[in-house]
């Protein structure tokens, strides 16, 4: 009888540690996408254009060029 109430405890707790980890497994990977996706949508965000003046790639929100001020 105790040896049933152990084995039964035992393959509970194997089960419980699977599903744990890989509830935790999931999670950093699922944090990590979600870090990279939001770097890549900030990038992507970010509208560069080249100045037609001195090559240099600036923000498309900028009147001016921010090295040469060509406009
Ligand atoms: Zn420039």
């Amino acid at each position: 009888m105790e040896i049933q109430i152990s084995l039964g405890a035992s393959l509970f707790f194997i089960v419980l540690y699977f599903v744990v980890k890989t509830a935790v497994r999931n999670g950093v990977v699922e944090a990590h996408n979600s870090m990279d996706g939001g770097d890549d949508e900030d990038e992507d965000s970010i509208a560069m254009t080249t100045c037609p003046n001195c090559g240099r790639c600036h923000d498309i929100d900028y009147p001016k060029c921010p090295r040469c001020g060509h406009s």
